[in-house]
């Protein structure tokens, strides 16, 4: 793809999620690009209602594109088990409920894979997603994945970090998410060909094809 330049204008990011916001803007801003986000535009979130993390991070970045002109880019993620057929997959912070109370979603799944007989590590394969999309005026759409394999474990450990981190272990890993910093979650490392996280294995595809960054 052709790469992004600051004289494509502000790059809108699609998202009320400060973190989201925030990485991104640090990402670009060293680039000479200027961020903003629906949340500073007054944007409604559109409903997700794709089947696929791609499908979910087009509708929000063509929602976003299309209410104001610019350069949009969304993120969609989740966490996927194999023993439960990629459930909770899309609907990751769905299964928080209305309070986003992931230590019930956590309960939740691991009551799942206890009933699908997942007692063992190699039956508790976990894999988490983050898709970017990139949406172009003219509504032409770039996809970037990112993904990390880990086990489920049980009990959660850690009480960094958010979501379903504490009861992912990372392959390779002695400690699950929940017990990383941020930034260690995020950073590449010494000796490492990827970051460790989805989210910055999909922004490192993004900063090298959009933007021309190795
Ligand atoms: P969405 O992409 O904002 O629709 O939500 C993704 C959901 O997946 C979050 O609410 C979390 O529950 C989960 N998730 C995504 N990435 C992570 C992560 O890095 N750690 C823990 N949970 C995550």
């Amino acid at each position: 793809m052709r790469h992004l330049k600051p004289q494509d204008g502000p790059l809108l990011v699609a998202s009320h999620n400060r973190g989201k916001i925030w990485e991104i803007r640090e990402l670009m801003e060293p680039f000479g690009f200027t961020i903003t986000s629906a949340a500073e535009k007054g944007l409604d979130d559109p409903e997700e209602t794709g089947t696929t993390f791609e499908e979910n991070a087009e509708i929000k970045a063509l929602a976003s594109l299309k209410a104001t002109g610019l350069v949009s880019l969304s993120d969609d993620s989740g966490i996927a088990f194999e023993a439960l057929n990629g459930d909770p997959g899309i609907y990751s912070a769905r299964w928080g409920g209305p309070d986003r109370d992931f230590a019930m979603a956590m309960r939740n799944v691991e009551e799942k894979l206890q009933s699908a007989g997942a007692t063992t590590p190699d039956k508790r394969r976990a894999t988490f997603v983050a898709v970017l999309c990139l949406a172009l005026p003219g509504g032409e759409t770039h996809f970037f994945r990112g993904e990390v394999h880990g086990t489920a474990i049980w009990p959660p450990r850690g009480t960094l970090g958010f979501g379903y981190d504490p009861m992912f272990l990372p392959d390779g890993e002695s400690r699950t998410f929940g017990e990383m910093m941020s930034a260690e979650k995020h950073a590449w490392r010494p000796g490492q060909e990827t970051a460790l996280s989805h989210r910055a294995r999909a922004f490192q595809k993004f900063a090298r094809d959009a933007l021309g960054v190795e």
